[in-house]
């Protein structure tokens, strides 16, 4: 795994480079440099037909590749291929997925999608957005990665949790929901690189820029980045009085509807 440079410039440097681009020029010199810190960046799910590519991008919803890498080897050995993922004992699938996290949905989806795949599409993953958006848990990210890396059609951008942190991080979108973000992103950027892009905003984020803890002082990008909200303290709610008892939220409430979302399992 590629190393981050030491950042080559104080912060007043760093604003006064990043004042001279325009936000075009400044995504085109991210993903530069993001491309000489991760030449060889690849899709890190396992797999090794498109069905395969399908399953495994459902299962990683709201889980790490490395755990989903450590599940489909059992499952397909057991169930390798659309046919048999459709005609799968549920509660079988189920178990095979458990450790992914929310798996009955997961298995729901597969198997959904798949028997989708058998009786609408003979048997064969659909090539265009609008087809696969037709399959159960299939959204935009889904079909992306699947387009991408199983066709080589870049039909939009990958944003899974990552990307959307580090576009919104860097000052290219002002949006935090994904739709909005890949729609950003897809103006920025030429449309070969758009995969390209998603797989290298993710080693970046998985190496340098934590959720919790970025570590911009060891990141090479720190002369093009906004750091958008990085440095803010966390504001407590404007709405609240201090001594207002805490009431249940909405989102307290629906701790599920996340999940149930597509794309999420
Ligand atoms: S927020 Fe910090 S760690 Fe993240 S990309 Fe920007 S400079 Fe790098």
């Amino acid at each position: 795994m590629a190393i981050a440079e030491k950042p080559p410039a104080s912060q007043e440097t760093a604003k006064r480079i990043t004042k001279k681009l325009t936000k075009k020029q400044r995504a085109l010199e991210i993903f530069d440099r993001l491309t000489g810190l991760y030449p060889d960046a690849f899709c890190s799910l396992d797999y090794e037909t498109v069905v395969q590519l399908l399953v495994a991008t459902i299962l990683s919803a709201q889980c790490t590749d490395e755990r989903v890498n450590k599940v489909t080897p059992g499952l397909f050995t057991r169930f390798p291929d659309a046919k048999s993922l459709a005609e799968a004992d549920r509660d079988e699938l189920e178990i095979l997925v458990r450790s992914t996290g929310f798996y009955r949905n997961k298995a729901k989806n597969i198997q959904g999608a798949c028997q989708m795949i058998m009786e609408k599409f003979d048997g064969e993953v659909p090539r265009t957005m609008e087809e696969l958006l037709l399959l159960p848990g299939v959204a935009r990210k889904t079909a992306n990665v699947v387009l991408a890396n199983g066709f080589g059609t870049n039909m939009g951008v990958t944003v899974d949790t990552h990307v959307k942190r580090l576009t919104y991080r860097f000052g290219l979108t002002k949006h935090t929901d994904p739709i909005h973000v890949e729609r950003d992103l897809m103006k920025l950027l030429p449309q070969p690189e758009w995969e390209n892009w998603s797989i290298r905003t993710i080693y970046h984020g998985r190496n340098i820029c934590d959720a919790r803890k970025p570590l911009c002082g060891d990141c090479t990008l720190v002369d093009l980045c906004d750091r958008k909200d990085v440095d803010k303290p966390k504001s407590p709610s404007k709405n609240k009085s201090k001594n207002q008892p805490k009431s249940k939220s909405k989102s307290a409430t629906k701790p599920a509807t996340k999940a149930r979302k597509k794309d999420s399992p």
